[in-house]
């Protein structure tokens, strides 16, 4: 009976094992290779095409100091960067510090933004956050994650953009639209939520690229994988690439 018994459990443990198997190993496969979406040698190979399509990709916004970044990326929410550039190109001259900014007329700034839309709001956010950099910081723009979303119209987004390209500093993975659909299409995340998608990109990307890989990704998006029809043709990912959105 020992025996049986014995036999019986083996025969039983033999086909559970093979399912367990088969549904941890299912995430892992992509359709054109053996690698799972996030595995450590497909996340270097994207990095690498990234390097080799978009080796000087940086922030398109011009700036001349951290805190002209700053403004520029609270004008570039829902704007192209090109059209803040142009706002900005005679802004930067009329108010050249964050002092001027934080004191200005509201209305005169109002209308000087308006091409870049939502005018009201951003002037709300320019001239708050100004504010709080000539009397919290001492006219200098913070360091800091945890400082610079103390500013108000300022999230992680801007954030990431001024530390990462101003200071240099790592504190997280830029997510706008072109990273967040691009994340997406190279399965690199399932989230749509812009901080979800930052956890799960800083999961899988290393530290080093944070600052790089944002950029690039933006680069990507705007000129190749573009939202309506991605150029999949000209695009040197697309072997590596699984998206539904493919046009090739
Ligand atoms: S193959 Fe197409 S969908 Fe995939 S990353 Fe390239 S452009 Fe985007």
């Amino acid at each position: 009976m020992a025996n049986v018994k014995k036999n019986k459990s083996a025969s039983k443990k033999r086909p559970l094992k093979a399912s367990v198997k088969a549904k941890a190993a299912k995430p892992g496969k992509t359709r054109g290779g053996t690698l799972g979406p996030t595995n450590p040698k497909r996340v270097s190979a994207i990095l690498q095409k990234l390097d080799e399509a978009y080796p000087d990709a940086t922030c398109e916004l011009k700036h001349a100091n951290p805190f002209q970044l700053l403004i520029s990326t609270i004008l570039s929410a829902q704007c192209t960067d090109v059209r803040v550039n142009q706002v900005t190109e005679t802004l930067y001259k009329k108010y050249p510090n964050p002092q001027a900014f934080a004191y200005a007329n509201p209305a005169e700034l109002e209308q000087e933004i308006r091409p870049t839309g939502f005018f009201r709001n951003k002037t709300k956010s320019l001239m708050g956050a100004s504010k709080a950099v000539v009397e919290k910081f001492g006219g200098e723009v913070p360091r800091s994650m945890q400082e610079i979303l103390s500013l108000p119209g300022v999230a992680r987004k801007t954030g990431n953009v001024v530390l990462g390209t101003a200071f240099g500093i790592a504190a997280g993975v830029v997510v706008d639209t072109h990273v967040q659909r691009l994340s997406n299409r190279l399965e690199l995340t399932k989230n749509q939520d812009p901080k979800k998608v930052e956890q799960d990109l800083m999961n899988v990307i290393p530290k080093d690229r944070w600052i790089k890989f944002s950029h690039q990704l933006i680069w990507h998006g705007r000129r190749v994988c573009i939202a309506r029809k991605p150029k999949c043709s000209i695009c040197n990912l697309e072997p590596l690439c699984n998206s539904k959105d493919k046009t090739v």
